[in-house]
């Protein structure tokens, strides 16, 4: 990947859109003190996603954009930075493109926003893009005055972060970490699929319990009303019989008296 070219519009001290142009080989950008030079690197930070003021040496987001000592102020910031030879992996919608143009641009209203290759994203999107190329935010491939010694300084861990980097492998590192906090969370999910399962199995044991009562509860109702049913055929039975016997008694009694009248 090379830097193309950067334009700075309204950001530091930037008022009207400047364009510089990295031409093949080295490009060197010289000044008297104060010019802007540093901004230059300032911007491109930025425009990689930096969002720590102090590294941009401003004190909040909103010191980035232009202001000048006489009253002219710009109402946005907008950093272009053109890259070629871009690898582009693992963005679906760049995959294949050679050249790519990512902005950044900030309203004084604190409204911002990312783009790469004239489509909205996320700053996470620019930092995938930018990953193992030594262009990142922090990365190796920014050196401040200073800095050298502050790598010999560094200490074990911050260093092997920076060589990481270097060698191409913090694109498979923070693919690794993805991976890996993907899969906590599908473990939490299954630990979370696991407590339900043992409640609906507690709610299922209650339920054929319950079913089970009703059954029995069915059955001697049943039970209940065929015996009630036998009861009511034996009381018929016996009240029936009670009636024939009071009919032939009556009956026989009235045979009986006709007997005496006709005597
Ligand atoms: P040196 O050679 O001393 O390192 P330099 O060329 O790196 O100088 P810079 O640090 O890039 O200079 O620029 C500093 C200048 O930028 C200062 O004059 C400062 O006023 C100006 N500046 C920074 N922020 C803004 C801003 N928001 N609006 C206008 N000017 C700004
Ligand atoms: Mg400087």
């Amino acid at each position: 990947m090379r830097l193309h070219s950067l334009t700075i519009q309204g950001f530091k001290s930037f008022p009207s859109r400047t364009r510089i142009r990295f031409s093949s080989g080295i490009s060197a950008i010289v000044g008297p003190n104060g010019c802007g030079k540093s901004n230059i690197v300032d911007a491109i930070r930025w425009v990689l996603g930096e969002q720590s003021p102090s590294m941009l040496r401003a004190r909040s987001m909103e010191e980035l954009i232009f202001s000048g000592g006489d009253g002219r102020r710009a109402a946005m910031a907008e950093v272009r930075l053109k890259v070629t030879g871009c690898r582009a992996q693992g963005i679906p919608w760049l995959e294949g493109q050679e050249e790519v143009e990512i902005v950044r641009r900030l309203h004084r209203s604190g409204e911002s926003e990312y783009r790469i290759n004239g489509r909205r994203c996320r700053r996470k999107d620019i930092l995938y893009l930018f990953m193992d190329t030594g262009a990142t935010v922090r990365g190796y491939a920014m050196v401040d005055q200073g800095q050298v010694g502050r790598f010999v300084e560094m200490g074990g861990e911050e260093r092997r972060l920076l060589l990481e980097e270097a060698a191409g492998v913090a694109r498979y590192r923070a693919r690794r970490e993805e991976a890996r906090r993907r899969l906590e969370k599908t473990r939490e999910n299954l630990q979370r699929l696991d407590d339900l399962l043992g409640e609906v199995e507690k709610q299922a044991r209650r339920v054929a319990r319950q079913a089970e009562r009703a059954r029995r509860y069915r059955e001697l109702r049943e039970r209940a009303e065929a015996v009630e049913k036998g009861l009511r055929a034996l009381e018929w039975k016996m009240l029936r019989q009670e009636e024939l016997g009071l009919l032939e008694a009556t009956r026989s009694l009235g045979e009986e008296m006709e007997g005496m009248e006709l005597e």
